[in-house]
């Protein structure tokens, strides 16, 4: 299992990573580090525990990376109507799965085919057909601190694409670019089987890290190395911190996030932001 670990690591891994030097978010506890010597370089056991939720993982190594929930929510431009949230950002999903588990996204529901649209500059580091997965089809941007403004890596992962994306690995993507069609692919309880109730939405979802690193890890998952979670919400703040333990003890007023959008015509709103809305707002 080591082995086939270490193979894995090392087949996969997108640039040699350099040792273990960000530094967490104070409130964060670190887990101990592994006793046996692991394969280097990469994420630890516990980050591809954390980010990758496999099935012999704990629950609270996410926890842990900032699956929680922080309370914020998205207040979207006067005058404009875009795509809510349905599913918020790290509610129990213990009932949907076979174990203990959270979202690790926000869910917005939109009809077949509605382009889901990438938030920001950035470069596609993985797409996934998502056979086995209960996200489905899903693409992966990663974003540098330049494209952002934050002194960190961003990656925005989007799922239950109707159709295979319409970008490719090493694709560089702008802001609002149509990354595929809306659909509701991703499995439910059981393997290989989709929910027929389920209605059309993006799973959109962010991590960060101080490492531009990365391992896909099965074909499955990206982790990036010393990756985070994050309340997708807390793009649109364009600022640290990130993580979820400070995000949750802001004060209420500053919970609610002034969320950049894209209208239908291309028009950013405000001019300039970083982040937009992963779907195109109409104006009323
Ligand atoms: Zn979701």
């Amino acid at each position: 299992m080591k082995t086939m670990l270490a193979a894995l690591l090392l087949c996969c891994l997108a640039t040699p990573a350099p040792a273990r030097d960000a530094t967490p978010p104070a409130t964060a506890q670190e887990a101990p580090s592994p006793a046996q010597a692991r394969p280097a370089p990469g994420p630890d056991r516990e980050t591809i525990c954390a980010i990758g939720r496999g099935p012999k993982c704990d629950v609270q190594d996410a926890i842990r990376r900032g699956l929680f929930e922080t309370g914020l929510r998205p207040v979207f431009p006067d005058g404009a109507r875009c795509r809510d949230i349905d599913e918020r950002w790290a509610i129990s999903y213990t009932n949907k799965r076979d174990r203990e588990q959270y979202h690790g996204g926000i869910d917005m529901p939109a009809p077949y085919g509605e382009p889901m649209l990438a938030a920001a500059d950035g470069e596609v580091v993985a797409v996934f057909e998502g056979a086995n997965s209960y996200r489905g089809r899903e693409v992966i941007l990663r974003h540098s601190p330049e494209q952002t403004g934050l002194p960190v890596w961003i990656y925005t992962e989007y799922a239950h694409f109707d159709a295979p994306p319409k970008v490719r690995v090493g694709d560089f993507v702008r802001q609002g670019q149509d990354l595929g069609p809306t659909g509701n692919s991703g499995r439910g309880k059981q393997a290989y089987r989709q929910s027929g109730k389920r209605r059309p939405a993006i799973h959109f979802a962010a991590f960060y890290s101080a490492s531009e690193h990365y391992v896909i890890f099965k074909d499955r998952v990206v982790v990036p190395v010393d990756g985070w979670w994050m309340d997708p919400n807390a793009l649109y703040r364009g600022r640290m911190p990130l993580d979820s333990a400070s995000l949750k003890a802001l004060p209420d007023e500053e919970k609610k996030v002034p969320v950049a959008v894209i209208y239908e015509d291309g028009e950013v709103y405000p001019a300039g932001a970083r982040f937009i809305w992963p779907y195109a707002c109409k104006r009323r």
